[in-house]
């Protein structure tokens, strides 16, 4: 059996952390053993369905590179399809023409409740041997209701929760087809799982109640049943379900507040599934592991100290050229003529950096004119300083200039002074970047470079 998997989302909104999470295992579950994974567009509902938000769909996909092999497919462009099925199904008498108004229905389910029954349809149309219909009413159209078996039950092997059994008399006569013929909900994703050969349907708890109808309708199509695997729902650390007071919920917000990719698919991996202990690795890792063995039963929590962390771990490991590229646009006041290169900042700072939006705070050190505040400048360029640092701005014309060099010029700057650390590294800081929090001073002066740096000095002295 080749193995085949689908996301299917609603383009309803964007692509949210839960969403990303169930196409993240269908990709790995499809690429661990070399199977096709497919995207699926679910947009037949027009009130709610955007252009838009197919786009932010296809945008957050991508950046997260879960590349899909087939598709997209659009539900909206396989009208005729499901039309072909639904009369197929109404010849094979698996499915049949309901003439009841919804007033009806509804006056049904009324009388139902009266009595302490769960509402539902009650079968007036459907057809059974010896019965006679009711005749046809003028000028209504019907819709079109699944003749779902009476007895018996739906029972399958959830890959996630183990064994659910629905016994048929729970589930009504599903409307499978509106008056206007259009299709509804559960009888789309039934043909296209079908039509798709999806071997694994991987999805969110949340439609764990859809899945014996969906069974049903596969069986009377005589289709081979996918295997089915329901994730249970992500929450916040309060355990609550996700929403935007935890933060972010839209996986495009992520690129923008300085998340890498592959921090995020390392984080989202983890959100559920586990393979032992391991809690860094690659997608290729992930892709190698991944096999439905270990998924959770129980939520998983969303928390945002671990992204970042993981993102700080994927930020020192990235090509400091790749972080300029998205470090950059997140600079804009900066003034990089004459200033050091980039990637060399980077390289000095990345290694606290939590995202790239933060790396490109910390480097604006570099592009900026100092400004430093006139009450530290009198606290700490002091006349016992100020030799020094004149002495070291003389010896700065010479000295090779390296970290170490440098760094061996100012202690013995410092010898020659009777000084201490701080004294000589405190007030270089704030003349060269007009801030006393900066990285390793003489790794920051020998990025600045020899001429911006005696400048600075001489013309704050
Ligand atoms: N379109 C559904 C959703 O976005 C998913 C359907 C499915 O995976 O079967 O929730």
């Amino acid at each position: 059996m080749k193995v085949r998997t689908r996301f299917a989302p609603s383009p309803t909104g964007y692509l949210h952390l839960g969403g990303a999470r169930t196409a993240l295992f269908s990709w790995a579950f499809a690429r661990h053993f070399g199977g096709t994974f497919v995207l699926r567009i679910e947009d037949t509902d027009l009130e709610r369905s955007t252009p838009e938000a197919v786009q932010a769909i296809i945008e957050g996909m991508e950046w997260l590179g879960l590349q899909h092999d087939e598709g997209p497919f659009y539900q909206m462009k396989r009208m005729e399809r499901y039309s072909a099925v639904l009369a197929e199904m109404l010849a094979a008498g698996s499915a049949y023409h309901c003439y009841s108004s919804p007033e009806e229905v509804e006056a049904m389910r009324e009388k139902q409740r009266a009595i302490g029954e769960k509402p539902r349809y009650d079968g007036t149309w459907r057809p059974e041997a010896g019965k006679t219909l009711p005749s046809i009413p003028a000028d209504r159209k019907p819709v079109i209701r699944f003749k779902n078996p009476l007895d018996g039950e739906v029972t399958w092997d959830d890959v996630v929760k183990g064994q659910i059994t629905i016994a048929n008399r729970e589930m009504d006569d599903l409307v499978i087809a509106r008056p206007d013929g259009t299709p509804t909900y559960n009888f789309c994703v039934a043909v296209d799982d079908w039509d798709m050969q999806i071997t694994h349907v991987i999805r969110g708890d949340d439609h764990v109640n859809n899945t014996p109808r969906q069974i049903n309708i596969l069986q009377a199509l005589g289709a081979t049943l996918p295997k089915y695997g329901h994730v249970p729902m992500i929450l916040g650390a309060d355990g609550e379900k996700l929403s935007k007071r935890h933060g972010a919920v839209s996986v495009m917000d992520y690129p923008a507040q300085g998340y890498l990719p592959e921090a995020m698919l390392n984080y989202l991996s983890r959100l559920g599934w586990s393979h032992g202990d391991d809690e860094v690795f690659s997608m290729e890792q992930m892709c190698s592991w991944f096999n439905l063995d270990h998924l959770s039963k129980s939520p998983a929590q969303f928390n945002p100290e671990k992204l970042a962390w993981l993102n700080n771990h994927y930020i020192k490991l990235a090509d400091n050229s790749r972080l300029a590229g998205l470090v950059k646009p997140a600079m804009p006041d900066a003034q990089f003529d004459g200033a050091p290169p980039l990637d060399a900042v980077i390289g000095l700072l990345k290694e606290r950096a939590n995202t790239t939006v933060e790396l490109a705070n910390s480097a604006m050190l570099f592009y900026r004119q100092p400004q430093p505040d006139a009450a530290l400048l009198v606290q700490h360029l002091t006349d016992a300083v100020r030799p020094a640092l004149q002495s070291f701005v003389e010896q700065c014309a010479t000295v090779a200039w390296n970290k170490a060099d440098l760094s061996a010029l100012m202690k013995s700057t410092l010898a020659a002074h009777g000084l201490k650390m701080p004294q000589l590294a405190m007030p270089l800081r704030l003349l060269v970047t007009g801030q006393l929090q900066t990285p390793s001073i003489d790794a920051v002066l020998e990025l600045f470079g020899r001429d911006v740096v005696v400048s600075r000095i001489l013309q704050g002295i």
